[in-house]
């Protein structure tokens, strides 16, 4: 490039619609219309969330007029993208609907990127950032790998169904948003030490996320729609943060690699998000940043703060600690390129009150 001459390019992909609240799925196919989509429609859902939300989504658009197919999947895996490809092509679906949790918005995500067809969002738990996002987490051969994929072009998140879900994924959801904290401080320590690129607006939204979920963490409480709410439109916000980087760097940091760690090790893991907040107490210690602050608010909402709640033996989270920092090394973030020594993961376990 000449010397003086501007020549950055950026593209971001968002979402056109995001509906809020209460009773908004009976929208479902009033958004479908206004995003003048047509012909057929996929439903993707979950063995429980087909009855929760799936058939009745399949039922609003039937009688809307559109020919619709529904898929059920039970894992976020390469054969469940494998299964809701054949069964869209079979239907010619034109676009999908993922009605349910995670796994479900992320095989969608993955199968109607692939497809080069749109999708919508509908979340039936607000567990993680997911439901927002571009990118999604899928199990090839056993391991966990975030792809990049599309971003939905709508979100429909019905509040008084996600407040019906057992509210340990609202807690886990809480800890996903949480982990923002920690994951801009390794994202900005990256840029420093790293030159990574690096993305003020999507630094500040994703940081203000954590700030805003931690600042209202007694007003999280189960079987409480507000709560929902307020969970609800800030996993949008950080979805939202990883369009305008372009990358999970904005809500993934050593916390995530730390969880990450933990699903390959653990026989028995955790939710993401209730992973990623006991990474976030002991990534702010490290970070020298207010680790209290992050316990007592992932306290508040009702998240695991250490090994016992979390379900998972002492030893697991240790060596969850010193194998972390080999997971996606190409981000760099307080845990260095040599992660830590077990004397030092067993300390710092321990100074957190992890263990
Ligand atoms: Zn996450």
């Amino acid at each position: 490039m000449e010397a003086g001459k501007f020549g950055k390019i950026k593209m971001m992909q968002l979402p056109r619609y995001v509906l809020v609240g209460h009773g908004v799925l009976e929208e479902v196919a009033a958004v479908c219309k206004r995003l003048k989509l047509s012909g057929v429609a996929l439903v993707v859902t979950g063995s429980t969330t087909r009855h929760v939300a799936g058939e009745g989504v399949l039922e609003m658009l039937a009688d809307s007029g559109y020919d619709c197919g529904l898929v059920e999947v039970r894992s976020a895996s390469t054969e469940s993208v494998e299964k809701v490809k054949s069964v869209a092509e079979e239907c010619r679906a034109t676009f999908m609907i993922a009605v349910g949790g995670g796994k479900v918005i992320d095989v969608a995500k993955v199968a109607s990127c692939v497809l080069d067809v749109p999708f919508i969002s509908v979340p039936t738990i607000a567990s993680h950032d997911g439901i927002a996002s571009p990118r999604a987490s899928i199990k090839d051969k056993g391991v966990n790998t975030s792809v990049a994929a599309q971003a939905p072009l709508a979100i429909i998140a019905d509040t008084k169904i996600i407040a019906e879900a057992p509210h340990r994924f609202l807690a886990a959801g809480c800890g996903d948003i949480i982990s923002n904290y920690t994951a801009v401080m390794d994202w900005r320590l990256a840029h420093r030490l790293k030159n990574a690129e690096f993305s003020s607006y999507a630094a500040a939204l994703s940081e203000m996320t954590a700030k805003m979920i931690m600042e209202r963490s007694k007003e999280i409480k189960p079987n409480l729609e507000e709560s929902a709410w307020i969970v609800v439109k800030a996993l949008v916000s950080s979805g939202v943060a990883i369009s305008i980087a372009g990358s999970s760097a904005p809500a993934s940091g050593a916390e995530h690699k730390f969880s990450h760690a933990l699903d390959m090790i653990a026989p028995k893991p955790a939710l993401h998000g209730e992973q990623c907040g006991v990474g976030a107490i002991m990534m702010s210690y490290l970070h020298g940043a207010e680790w209290k602050y992050v316990r007592d608010a992932l306290r508040n909402v009702g998240a695991p703060t250490n090994a016992k709640e979390l379900g998972i033996k002492d030893e697991y989270i240790i060596e969850a600690l010193v194998q972390a920092h080999k997971i996606n090394p190409e981000r760099y973030t307080i845990l260095g390129d040599t992660g830590l020594t077990y004397e030092a993961a067993e300390r710092l376990a321990t100074i957190t009150e992890v263990i």
